[in-house]
């Protein structure tokens, strides 16, 4: 079973959440990697996205608010190729009212090997590395053999 490429263009579709805790923290991140950012096209969470383009003065392609479907958005277009990277700063101490939501996107970008960042520290590794700039083939597995496995259905 041979793994299957996906051709990351160097300007990446980039994803930013952050949760009502956390949005501070991604500002001062977004601010301070600005230059950085505006080079691929960003995606965001409703409120987070309104922020953002407050704060940094660039257009973003909002998406729902998380906990009415953003995070699902996000999940989808994994799904469809839109999205490769992902920026999302969680917050681990406060139970949030779409954690379902929270769980499936995290599940999402693991199916498909998409690069995410959970805190700061790994958004700093993530969007220093020369990968960033350049063409890379996000390796998927080769999900064939899922889609056909056999599923044994009872005669009526
Ligand atoms: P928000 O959503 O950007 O609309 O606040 C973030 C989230 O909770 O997923």
């Amino acid at each position: 079973m041979s793994d299957q490429k996906f051709a990351m263009n160097p300007a990446k579709k980039i994803a930013l959440v952050a949760h009502d805790n956390k949005k501070q923290t991604l500002v001062e991140w977004s601010r301070f990697n600005r230059d950085l950012l505006v080079q691929h096209k960003v995606f965001a969470t409703g409120t987070t996205g309104k922020i953002l383009e407050d704060v940094l003065g660039v257009k973003i392609q909002k998406l729902q608010s998380g906990p009415l479907g953003g995070d699902q958005q996000i999940g989808a277009k994994i799904v469809e190729g839109k999205i490769d990277f992902i920026i999302f700063f969680w917050d681990p101490l406060e139970p949030q009212p779409h954690d379902p939501d929270v769980k499936a996107l995290l599940r999402m970008a693991v199916v498909w090997n998409i690069p995410i960042a959970c805190n700061r520290a790994s958004a700093d590794f993530m969007i220093s590395s020369p990968l960033m700039n350049s063409e890379y083939d996000r390796l998927v597995p080769d999900y064939g053999i899922y889609r056909v496995r056999k599923i044994d259905i009872e005669e009526a």
